[in-house]
């Protein structure tokens, strides 16, 4: 019996699809990447996923766990075949306990759901990614994802006090403990957060839980001057006002929205949304403060608000821009190859303006935005995606980008993770920290099974555009003009998000990514 049959016995025949059209439509993210497996299995015990590990392990076929694909980075392709280990079906919530502040969760459990659970026990889960409506938890904790939110209560990290993991052979362990506290032994729980599914696969996940704040507010602050703004986030968050949010948008992002924000941005140089949380008077005080503070900085407009629907209105440019960056020209699309440093906070202003700047000197698009509160700056390439001219300009322009981010003391990631997208430059910044990383990695996996070829564990020589997604387009670009350029640009938008499962009805039956629109592109 080949091992593909016996995954079926394990779960059950409904649940291994071996057809190229499934295999092909799990072989992209939102990556310029792209992997293909050879089997997709829907596992939804700890036993099965164990059972699954023993025959991987023995006949030393690479598995890729896998909770909604929304991996920015590569992270979650199969670039070496073998198994993707689909844990998005594996979603109840064990327990919620109350009074200890804690939750047992399976990995699949989606964070949006979780934090409408928990509103009605006046609880949240704190990290709120920009994919928080379908990123699961079990993603969450390999990537250590946050939001906007981080600035005041963290990364997912922050908030798991203990895991179930299958390991490499099949092996089951349990890492840290509901207790409040713990000083025994390695944090081994730590160990699993963003390591991208290469050290083990989690089943179970126990996460903290913070009670919900009373009140929240918005405020919206529009800059003429971009170190005018970030000296105004410096004295916010410096005069003890605990901000629970706030984002930055350049002027390339604003002209993006330019629409959506009603009004001529190209006098604005900044826009800020700045949120606080907590009792009521606490807030309104430190409201108050907040527009004192951006008025001394020549704020062109300041206004804030506690109504929901008008808080929503202030945040509809800032949700807006991911999706509209795709629409700039007709075939352009953004690239995430350079979109995620971490820079201290105070260091953003000439972040920003040094991206600008080699967006000129290389004559490519970088819009930039993030969350000021905590340092995280996403510098977005949007690009041709058919051009091969485009691609090489952008390799230079990434090569500084790198390298501005060390020179600020930052980080080449602060929360899409490393998957393929960083392996390039991940030894710049870990030095000898990388080869640590790969004992580990050797120790826990030593027929390098769980998703090899990521994060550089297994080679030193990675370029940013290995197992590149649009290599088929650069060689045939006739190929994608079957239904003429038009159509073609519309299909070359798609980001491959994965949005579109939470309302697809041919999904939410069948459970298929290709049932779904992201997989229908990706085929
Ligand atoms: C539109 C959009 C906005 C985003 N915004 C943010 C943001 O604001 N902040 C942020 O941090 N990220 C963001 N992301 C990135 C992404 O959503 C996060 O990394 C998220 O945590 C991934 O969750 P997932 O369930 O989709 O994981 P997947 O993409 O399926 O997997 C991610 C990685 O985790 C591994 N993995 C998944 N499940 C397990 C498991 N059970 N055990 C072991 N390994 C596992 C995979 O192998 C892979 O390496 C965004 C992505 C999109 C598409
Ligand atoms: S079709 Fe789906 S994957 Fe593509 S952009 Fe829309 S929501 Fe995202």
């Amino acid at each position: 019996m080949g091992y593909v049959e016996e995954l079926r016995e394990i779960v059950g025949p409904e649940n291994v699809f071996d057809d190229r059209v499934e295999c092909l439509a799990y072989s992209r993210d939102m990556s310029v990447h792209q992997g293909i497996p050879d089997v997709v299995v829907f596992a939804r015990t700890t036993e099965q996923v164990s059972a699954i590990m023993k025959i991987a392990y023995r006949d030393k076929i690479p598995v890729i766990p896998r909770g909604t694909g929304t991996s920015v980075t590569g992270a979650v392709l199969p670039i070496r075949g073998g198994i993707v280990l689909d844990l998005h079906l594996m979603n109840n919530i064990l327990e919620i306990n109350k009074k200890d502040f804690y939750a047992r969760l399976e990995p699949g459990v989606v964070c949006m759901q979780l934090n409408k659970i928990l509103e009605k026990d006046g609880l949240m889960f704190p990290p709120n990614p920009g994919s928080e409506a379908i990123a699961t938890i079990g993603g969450m904790v390999s990537t250590n994802a946050s939001g906007h939110r981080a600035v005041k209560y963290g990364t997912t990290r922050d908030y798991i006090k203990g895991l179930t993991v299958v390991l490499a052979d099949g092996s089951i362990v349990q890492t840290g403990t509901i207790a409040p506290k713990s000083s025994l032994g390695y944090d081994l729980t730590r160990l699993f957060s963003a390591a991208e599914g290469t050290l083990g696969i989690i089943t179970e996940v126990i996460v903290k839980l913070e009670p919900k704040p009373e009140y929240g507010a918005l405020a919206l602050a529009i800059f003429g001057d971009l170190n005018a703004a970030g000296d105004a986030v410096t004295e916010v968050t410096t005069s003890g006002i605990k901000l629970a949010g706030c984002e930055i948008m350049d002027k390339f992002s604003l002209k993006v929205v330019e629409e959506v924000l009603q009004r001529d941005v190209s006098k604005i140089e900044a826009l800020l949304i700045m949120e606080a949380d907590g009792p009521k008077e606490v807030v309104v005080r430190d409201m108050n403060r907040i527009e004192e503070i951006c008025r001394r900085y020549e704020v062109q407009e300041f206004q804030w608000s506690d109504d929901p629907v008008k808080r929503e209105e202030m945040m509809k440019a800032r949700g807006g821009l991911v999706p509209t960056l795709s629409r700039i020209k007709p075939g352009n699309r953004l690239v995430p190859i350079a979109e995620d440093f971490g820079v201290p906070s105070t260091k953003i202003p000439e972040t920003i303006r040094k991206a600008q700047a080699i967006a000129e000197k290389y004559g490519v698009i970088i819009a930039t935005f993030g969350h000021v509160g905590d340092g995280n700056v996403h510098t977005t390439f949007v690009s041709d995606v058919r051009s091969r001219e485009e691609w090489e300009k952008l390799r230079p322009a990434v090569e500084e980008l790198v390298k501005t981010a060390m020179e600020m003391k930052g980080t080449l990631s602060a929360e899409h993770g490393t998957g393929l997208t960083r392996a390039p430059h991940i030894g710049l910044q870990l030095g000898p920290a990388l080869e640590i990383m790969r004992k580990v990695k050797k120790a826990l996996d030593p027929e390098n099974i769980l998703n090899p070829g990521k994060m550089a564990l297994d080679e030193d020589k990675a370029d940013i555009y290995d197992y590149f997604a649009f290599q088929p387009l650069l060689e045939n670009p006739e190929g994608a003009r079957s239904l003429g350029e038009e159509a073609d640009n519309e299909v070359l938008a798609c980001i491959h998000c994965g949005f579109c499962r939470l309302g697809c009805p041919t999904f939410s039956v069948t459970h298929r990514e290709s049932r779904n629109a992201r997989g229908r592109n990706a085929l």
